[in-house]
């Protein structure tokens, strides 16, 4: 985190609540193409769950799942003297996570999970430059949090391990970043709110996902708007909306974002993210008090 950060906290809430909701609204439309989400529902403007996992309004998929194990990774690598890294940590979160057998998972993810068990001593991937789903992408809100780019750009190749999916997490995780803790400029890369721009197709590939989701923050004007437009576009909608959940919900706050979707939200998913947020409070206090002695 840098300085300011208490001041940043509605901000860093916004991100994380906004990208476990986006998951959770998404989830709907995943795999529909936009025309089936409209002639299905009209349009989505709720969480209302079912889609092709059948959920729950309210419940997430691998993507926040995969995010929590993120998470976990952060503050036991923190506090926990066990001597183990925080890809050590990040790697056991996804082994444990896997052992749960969770409702989806990404071929990638499992895959890579599946050889990191069987390896005691493997952390990264070997290099494939055909792993360019977006499960590694999906991840980087923790670590842009904590300002740790180097931490994102490695748990991302715990299963992805080639340069696209490594320079999106980075991409993305500086445009959070810096909606977090600066006053912009937001983006290094240029976007003319004149300029037809549509993006490309939501797919699940890496870098339609991260287009989309920049689409669809950078071009609506609320946080509610951001996620029901990439919800209501269907592809690999979960991960998009999340994503674009996490980038809205930086920019607008967690104050922003309607109260009944964070009341629906899957209680155990609330229950870590309020531990993560103390966690940060509890850091702030420790680097605030250092700096005092
Ligand atoms: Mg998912």
């Amino acid at each position: 985190m840098k300085k300011n950060d208490i001041k940043s906290m509605n901000k860093i809430k916004g991100a994380l609540y906004g990208f476990a909701i986006g998951d959770a609204i998404g989830a709907t439309t995943e795999f529909l193409t936009a025309g089936q989400v409209r002639n299905r529902y009209g349009s989505i403007d709720d969480m209302i769950g079912g889609g092709w996992l059948n959920l729950n309004p309210g419940q997430v998929t691998d993507d926040t799942q995969m995010m929590l194990c993120v998470m976990r990774a952060i503050m036991k690598s923190f506090y926990e003297d066990l001597g183990l890294t925080f890809l050590q940590y990040c790697k056991s979160e996804f082994i444990k996570w896997l052992d749960t057998n969770p409702i989806d998972v990404g071929n990638q993810c499992r895959k890579a999970i599946l050889s990191l068990k069987a390896d005691e001593k493997k952390i990264f991937q070997e290099i494939d430059n055909d792993a360019l789903g977006n499960g590694s992408l999906m991840r980087a809100v923790p670590c842009a949090i904590i300002s740790k780019l180097d931490y994102n750009t490695q748990q991302g190749k715990l299963t992805h391990n080639n340069e696209i999916c490594t320079s999106l997490i980075r991409y993305y995780h500086i445009v959070l970043e810096n909606l977090l803790y600066s006053d912009g400029p937001y983006f290094s890369i240029e976007m003319d709110e004149n300029e037809h721009f549509w993006p490309s197709n939501p797919s699940g590939h890496a870098v339609d996902t991260f287009y989309n989701c920049l689409y669809w923050y950078k071009f609506t004007h609320t946080f509610e708007d951001a996620v029901l437009s990439a919800a209501n576009n269907g592809g690999d909608a979960d991960t998009i909306a999340a994503l674009t959940g996490g980038l809205a919900g930086a920019k607008y706050g967690f104050d922003s974002i309607p109260k009944k979707w964070v009341d629906k939200l899957d209680k155990n998913v609330v229950e870590e993210i309020e531990q993560f947020v103390q966690f940060l409070l509890d850091l702030q206090e420790i680097i605030t008090n250092k700096k005092e002695v």
